[in-house]
């Protein structure tokens, strides 16, 4: 078990696009694993690869113990605008007024490397939103 070193902000690592990934082999397992861990010990419900300066297109997700883990992901539907609040494990203690997509369908790969398609709604779609924009280095406090 790791407990990753958290980056925050204005840290310039959260301001890049992290890279795809294309091979999937032993240290991805690895990575998601102390993503896992270290989402847990800061009480986070999402985490993106770049917030623990790993630079792999990379998300992992807790929401009352529903686990996912999103490599590659990309929105491909979104509908329903709605106003929600957010805040960031890489801003502590900062809450922010934003609008997200209630409704969204995604598709991603898991760790095997197998694309599938998932659609989500309010709470989880909500973070996938806010940790896809991690990967392409937008920061929640954007919404100023
Ligand atoms: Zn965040």
């Amino acid at each position: 078990m790791s407990i990753l070193k958290l980056i925050t902000y204005p840290n310039k690592i959260l301001t890049r696009k992290t890279k795809k990934i294309k091979n999937f082999n032993k240290k991805i397992v690895k990575n998601i694993i102390d993503m896992f861990d270290t989402m847990k010990y800061y009480n986070g419900i999402g985490l993106a690869s770049n917030q623990v300066n790993i630079n792999k297109s990379l998300i992992v997700i807790n929401i009352n113990n529903y686990k996912l883990i999103l490599i590659n992901p990309k929105i491909i539907k979104k509908k329903q605008i709605i106003k929600t609040k957010e805040s960031c494990l890489s801003i502590p203690n900062k809450i922010y007024n934003t609008k997200r997509y209630n409704i969204i369908k995604i598709k991603t790969k898991n760790k095997k490397g197998k694309i599938f398609k998932l659609k989500f709604k309010g709470l989880i779609s909500i973070c996938i939103q806010h940790e896809i924009d991690h990967l392409n280095g937008k920061l929640i406090n954007n919404f100023k």
